[in-house]
């Protein structure tokens, strides 16, 4: 369905929840971003209170937009805490680019075979792309918060920011074909399975490649 188009006012509806969200693009709520847990909320399709970065702030602010009852944040969809931002080790990094196609932000920088590094100002800390390094070289560190709000982790900037750049960065096209995501799962699950050596991980992912 095309709610753009033929559907304006759901288009307004959908824009008003979009901008109650904090952007991290972490897909905890169960949608493929936070534009597309907007539209399911506009729909009547998701409940108000599955957002954990957004947490009670997002909550209220929906609550009170879709005139319901506030609610307390849904455990199934994880639960609210201190931000974090991704950081590289880079001495481990093979430069196999999937955490690059994982980033639904393009906050990280690298080429194939080569060191990879995060751009920390950019990082929503959304964490997707931790569980695709094969050799488990990412991890997420604490940050400290510099003008937060309305959220308590997020700033208004940093969430328009972080739309913008959710919607065209290489992860957000990747995540926007199912070919795409194929493509990564054949290419990670093999050896995320297996914990291959770096050294054997960086032939088979030059042979996959
Ligand atoms: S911040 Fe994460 S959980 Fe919240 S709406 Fe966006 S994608 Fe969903
Ligand atoms: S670098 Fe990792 S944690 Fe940070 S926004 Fe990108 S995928 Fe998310
Ligand atoms: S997924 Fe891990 S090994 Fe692959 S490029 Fe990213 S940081 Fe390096």
């Amino acid at each position: 369905m095309n709610l753009t188009d033929k559907r304006p006012e759901l288009n307004d509806l959908i824009q008003a929840i979009d901008a109650c969200l904090p952007q991290t693009q972490c897909m905890q709520c169960g949608y493929n971003g936070c534009r597309p847990y907007a539209e399911a909320a506009a729909r009547g399709e998701a409940d108000v209170n599955q957002c954990p970065p957004g947490g009670e702030v997002t909550i209220n602010a929906l609550a009170k937009l879709l005139r319901v009852e506030a609610k307390p944040l849904n455990p199934k969809y994880g639960l609210h805490k201190p931000r974090t931002v991704a950081w590289i080790e880079e001495a481990l990094c093979i430069g196999c680019t999937l955490c690059i196609k994982a980033c639904p932000v393009d906050a990280i920088l690298g080429a194939t075979k080569q060191m990879h590094t995060v751009l920390t100002q950019e990082c929503t800390g959304c964490e997707l792309c931790v569980a695709p390094c094969p050799v488990d070289c990412i991890h997420m560190r604490p940050v400290t918060i510099n003008n937060a709000g309305p959220w308590p982790d997020y700033s208004q900037a940093e969430a328009e920011r972080a739309r913008r750049r959710g919607v065209v960065g290489i992860g957000a096209a990747v995540r926007r074909t199912a070919e795409g995501r194929q493509r990564d799962d054949e290419r990670c699950r093999p050896c995320v399975r297996k914990r291959l050596p770096a050294a054997q991980l960086q032939k088979t992912l030059s042979v996959a490649g």
